[in-house]
C-alpha cells in the first residue's frame, strides 16, 4: 500500500490538501436502502452458550491488534459465493470455510463486521453461533480434536459498512461502493467488512469467488476468470485463486471495464482491468509492468504467482493496495513508481507475508526500495542515487512528520507512515553497501525463495542477510530499525547532523 503521509512529505506542502482522499464510503456514497429481511429470517438467537469447555482463542496472539484472527484451527480454502445488488449495495450468499482443528475445541471464532447472518453449519450440520462485535463465534456440533476436518458455512447478507461507525470520513478500506462500481482494499482488517474470515496475515488460504451482478456489470478477483455463467440479467463471474494469500490481499472489483491482456517478456500472463472512464494517460502507466516483471525476476527470483494485473477505478482513491495478483487502484496515484511498487509486493508482502503486523517495513521497505531498484535500472545509479539522498534528506529534516519510533516497532496506528516507506528503504540500501551488490541480492532472494507463500518476521530476513553473507549484521539492523536516531550513511556522505537547523 502506498500512505497518504508519504504523499503529504514527498509533494510537500502545495499539494498537501489534495491527499485527504475525497473518496470514502461515510461521506460520497449513496444511502443505501435497506432490503426488508426474509420473511422466514430469524435474528441472531438469544440463547443460553451450550457448555464450551474447548473455545478457540479469539485473537492469534499479534502484539498490535490482540482480537485479529483467531487461534485452535487454520483455514484453507474460502469460497465466497456472493450477489451484488449495484442499486443498493446489499451482498447476500454464503462463505464456505475449508479448515483444519489445530487443537481440541468445542468453539471457533471468525471475524465479521456489520452484516446479518442467517444461518451456521459445520460439516452439514446446523450450529448455534453468537455474535459480539468483530467476532463471530460458532459453536462446533461436536467438539473437533487436532486434525479434524471442518467445513463451515455462513450464510449471511446486508450492506457491508452499513451502521458501523469504527470508520471515521476518511474511510477507505474493506468493501468501498461507490455509485458505478465496488472497491476492495483490505488492509489491514478490511476483509472482514465482506466476508467472515479468520483476518490475520499468518492464515493464508486459496479462494474461489462466484460473484454475481446485474449487466452490464463486470467482476474481477484474485487469480484466473474460470468462467462467467449469464442467467437472464445477471452474470455470474467465477475466479479462482490458487496460491494461499493473506485476507487482507483478497479482492474483487465491480464496475465496467475495458480489459487489457497480454503476456509479457518473462511469459507471465497480464490482465489489466481499466475502468470504462479511466483516461488514455493514466492507462499507459501501466504499460512497462511486462518489463517491471522481468527485471524483478532478475533480482528477487521468479514471479510468484501465475497471473498478474492491475484494477484501475475511476475514482480518486488516494491509495494503491498490493492485492495478489490484481492491485487495486484508483485514476491518480499511479506514476511508475506506484506501479514498480506494487508490482514488487508480488514477492513481498504477497508471497513473503508478515508473521505479525509490526513487520510491517518488510512489506513497505522493500517495495520502496524495489521502485528505487526500477529507477536504478531504468535511469542509472545516479538517478537513484540522487532519489535515496532526496528521501534521507527528508527524513532527517522532517522530524515532526515522523513517527517518533523505531519503525521495527511503529505502533499499530503508524503501520503506512512516511518512515516505514522509506526507512525502510535506506535500511536495505544501507545493508546493500554493507555487504556488496552480489551479496545483497543473493539475499533478496534467498529470503524470497525461502519464505514463498509463506510468512516471515524481521528476525527471520536478519538471520538470512547474516547466512548469506557470513557477517554480523544485529548492530547494523538494530540501528536502521529499532532505534529512533537516523544512522549515517557515510558510504554517500549523509549524515543527519547536517540537516538539523
Ligand atoms: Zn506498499
Amino acid at each position: 500500500m502506498k500512505s497518504k503521509i508519504f504523499f503529504v512529505i514527498l509533494i510537500a506542502a502545495s499539494l498537501a490538501c489534495n491527499t485527504i482522499s475525497n473518496f470514502g464510503a461515510a461521506t460520497d456514497t449513496p444511502v443505501a436502502t435497506p432490503i426488508p429481511p426474509e420473511p422466514d429470517f430469524e435474528p441472531t438467537p438469544t440463547f443460553e452458550a451450550p457448555p464450551n469447555p474447548n473455545p478457540g482463542p479469539d485473537g492469534i496472539g499479534d502484539p498490535y491488534f490482540e482480537d485479529l484472527g483467531n487461534g485452535g484451527y487454520d483455514v484453507q480454502h474460502y469460497s465466497i459465493a456472493l450477489n451484488v445488488e449495484m442499486g443498493s449495495n446489499e451482498i447476500s450468499g454464503s462463505t464456505t470455510i475449508d479448515a483444519e482443528a489445530l487443537q481440541q475445541i468445542t468453539s471457533l471464532n471468525l471475524e465479521l463486521l456489520g452484516l446479518t447472518v442467517e444461518e451456521v453449519t459445520v460439516n452439514g450440520e446446523a450450529a448455534l453461533f453468537d455474535r459480539n462485535g468483530i467476532e463471530l463465534t460458532v459453536f462446533l456440533p461436536e467438539a473437533a480434536v487436532e486434525g479434524d476436518p471442518l467445513q463451515i458455512v455462513i450464510v449471511y447478507y446486508g450492506v457491508p459498512g452499513e451502521g458501523i461507525d469504527v470508520f471515521g470520513p476518511e474511510y477507505s478500506e474493506g468493501w468501498i461502493y461507490y455509485e458505478t462500481g465496488v472497491v476492495v482494499a483490505g488492509e489491514p482488517t478490511g476483509a472482514s467488512t465482506w466476508y467472515p474470515v479468520n483476518e490475520h496475515p499468518i492464515d493464508k488460504a486459496t479462494y474461489s469467488f462466484a460473484i454475481t451482478v446485474d449487466q452490464p456489470f463486470e467482476v474481477a478477483a484474485n487469480g484466473i476468470l474460470e468462467g462467467v455463467d449469464e442467467s437472464g440479467s445477471e452474470s455470474t463471474y467465477r475466479w479462482t485463486m490458487d496460491d494461499p494469500i493473506a485476507p487482507y490481499l483478497v479482492t474483487v472489483a465491480i464496475g465496467e471495464f475495458d480489459i487489457d491482456e497480454y503476456t509479457g517478456p518473462s511469459g507471465v500472463p497480464i490482465r489489466n482491468y481499466f475502468g470504462v472512464g479511466v483516461s488514455e494517460n493514466v492507462r499507459e502507466n501501466f504499460a512497462r509492468q511486462g518489463d517491471m516483471i522481468a527485471f524483478f525476476e532478475e533480482v528477487f527470483g521468479p514471479y510468484p504467482f501465475d497471473v498478474y494485473g492491475v484494477v484501475v477505478h475511476d475514482q480518486d482513491l488516494g491509495f494503491a493496495l498490493e492485492s495478489a495478483t490484481l492491485v487495486v487502484f484508483g485514476n491518480s496515484f499511479t506514476d511508475e513508481y506506484v506501479v514498480a511498487h506494487e508490482l514488487s509486493h508480488m514477492w513481498f508482502g504477497d508471497s513473503v507475508g508478515l508473521k505479525a503486523w509490526q513487520d510491517i517495513w518488510l512489506n513497505e521497505g522493500f517495495a520502496t526500495y524495489a521502485s528505487l531498484l526500477w529507477t536504478e535500472h531504468k535511469y542509472g545509479r545516479e538517478a537513484m542515487d540522487e532519489e535515496i539522498s532526496f528521501n534521507y534528506e527528508q527524513l532527517a529534516t522532517y522530524a515532526e512528520f515522523l513517527i517518533g519510533r523505531p519503525i521495527g516497532d511503529p505502533g499499530s496506528e503508524n503501520l503506512f507512515s512516511f518512515d516505514v516507506y522509506y526507512r525502510g528503504a535506506l535500511t536495505l540500501h544501507a545493508l546493500r553497501l554493507a555487504v556488496g551488490d552480489e551479496v545483497f541480492f543473493e539475499i533478496l532472494r534467498t529470503y524470497a525463495e525461502r519464505y514463498a507463500h509463506s510468512n516471515a518476521a524481521t528476525a527471520d530476513f536478519i538471520a538470512i542477510a547474516e547466512e548469506v553473507s557470513g557477517q554480523q549484521l544485529d548492530d547494523l539492523f538494530d540501528a536502521w530499525l529499532y532505534q529512533v536516531d537516523l544512522p549515517d550513511i557515510p558510504e554517500m556522505e549523509l549524515s543527519a547532523a547536517d540537516f538539523v537547523e
